[in-house]
């Protein structure tokens, strides 16, 4: 495969962009290569500067569910492109999306939007702090909000990915407020939240970990954050930015039964453009302003072609169906995927729910930071390397997750399943 064109558009952007890259995981360092630049993509398909063409498991990171360039989609975009691209004012296209945001999720009466995921938990903490005039957040080691300040403690994603503890520049002023603890530790959680009680404002999770890989909460974990937080009066915040409109069109917070306080989104919602949104009971979303003391604001905020992007996306979603298909679709790949390990001798452990997945080449069940820690970060690379040669694009890092979309034909899917197959048993013949 030729990629002499992404070769020197790598070499030009390193010279002008940090890195060469705008988000550091797409340096493709983790995997010892350099990264290719796509230039189209339609359904599950990628194609890249030197016209090679890839079957994509990224999904730009989660977002693209129905897979790339969907057309109710794409005429959504062109058509709000065409009324103008931002105002900095009221549109009816937010009245349309809150209301399918507030419609999807039980626990959500009002929604602001923002701009990006992070955006998006960095407000809603902040909401929750003055909500509840307390200042400790504690969150979980592994998981990832963005990339706040008061965040990058233990963190996930590209924090793990680039084996960085924290982060430069960040002040231990604000740090101090940050408690990372396990995920998965009931007896963490619940000596943590008991012992600092009143100064803690709120507890911040991933409800399915997607940013170590994928690591499903342990039966009873959520149920116990639940109970603890309603408990001693602190705001429980589900981060739902990957899991919103992934796992079910009500997200984690459907699949388990479970209401969250406050509840971040960004990802699918924006249909690929860049959205996030926080949302909760109006008790508590009317203390931000102009309701409320608590600040918040966004010059493209509600931006109206993001917004038709998203509307368009959860019309499709919202057919009956979509996720049952979609979930089967994706259970029958991770059990294929896993049988294909075995079979190559190469252990590897399979977390999946619905459409989020990951195979961790390790024997160990992967249930937090450090069980993840233990994969064989040596075999993903050469397996990403293997997929990439043969037509497929994985995530550039074992502790990031692979998406099934709703674009992945069954031949796609198929052809990916051998291509696995091949790269596994190079790999255990540590070819
Ligand atoms: C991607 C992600 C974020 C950050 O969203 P950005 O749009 O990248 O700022 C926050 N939380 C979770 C769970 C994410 O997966």
């Amino acid at each position: 495969m030729n990629h002499a064109e992404s070769a020197r558009l790598f070499s030009a952007a390193k010279r002008l962009i940090p890195g060469g890259v705008n988000s550091p995981v797409r340096a493709c360092r983790a995997v010892g290569c350099d990264p290719i630049f796509i230039v189209s993509a339609e359904g599950a398909t990628i194609c890249d500067a030197d016209g090679n063409r890839y079957v994509d498991f990224v999904s730009s990171w989660g977002p693209m569910i129905l897979g790339h360039a969907a057309p109710p989609v794409v005429e959504a975009i062109c058509q709000a492109a065409g009324r103008g691209a931002s105002f900095g004012a009221s549109t009816p296209g937010e009245v349309e999306l809150a209301a399918l945001v507030c419609d999807a999720f039980v626990s959500i009466d009002k929604v602001r939007f923002v701009n990006s995921g992070t955006e998006a938990t960095m407000s809603a903490i902040r909401l929750a702090r003055g909500f509840t005039g307390k200042d400790v957040v504690v969150k979980f080691d592994g998981c990832y909000h963005g990339h706040a300040d008061s965040f990058l403690v233990k963190a996930g994603s590209g924090v793990i990915t680039l084996g960085i503890a924290g982060s430069p520049g960040v002040p231990t002023d604000i740090v101090k407020n940050t408690i990372s603890i396990p995920y998965n530790d009931n007896e963490a959680l619940e000596a943590t939240l008991r012992a600092r009680a009143a100064e803690i404002a709120c507890v911040i999770v991933e409800p399915v970990a997607g940013n170590m890989g994928c690591v499903p909460p342990q039966p009873g974990f959520l149920e116990k954050m639940r109970a603890l937080t309603r408990e001693l009066g602190i705001i429980l915040i589900f981060d739902e930015v990957i899991t919103g409109f992934r796992l079910a069109y009500g997200g984690a917070q459907e699949l388990y039964g479970i209401e969250a306080d406050l509840t971040c989104l960004g990802k699918i919602i924006g249909g690929g453009l860049p959205v996030g949104a926080y949302g909760g009971r109006a008790e508590i979303m009317n203390h931000i302003a102009p309701d409320g003391p608590v600040y918040q604001a966004g010059t493209l905020s509600g931006n109206p072609l993001a917004m038709a992007a998203g509307a368009a996306t959860l019309r499709l979603l919202r057919q009956k169906d979509f996720y049952p298909r979609l979930n089967a679709k994706a259970a029958d790949f991770a059990a294929a995927l896993g049988e294909a390990g075995r079979k190559a001798g190469l252990p590897m452990v399979l977390n999946r729910v619905g459409s989020l997945m990951t195979g961790f080449f390790t024997e160990w069940p992967v249930m937090d930071y450090l069980s993840a820690m233990r994969a064989d970060t040596g075999r993903y690379a050469r397996h990403y390397q293997n997929m990439l040669a043969s037509g497929f694009a994985l995530a550039p890092s074992q502790f990031e997750a692979l998406f099934v979309s709703a674009a992945h034909e069954p031949a796609q899917l198929e052809a990916a399943l051998a291509a696995c197959a091949a790269s596994f048993a190079r790999i255990a013949r540590r070819e």
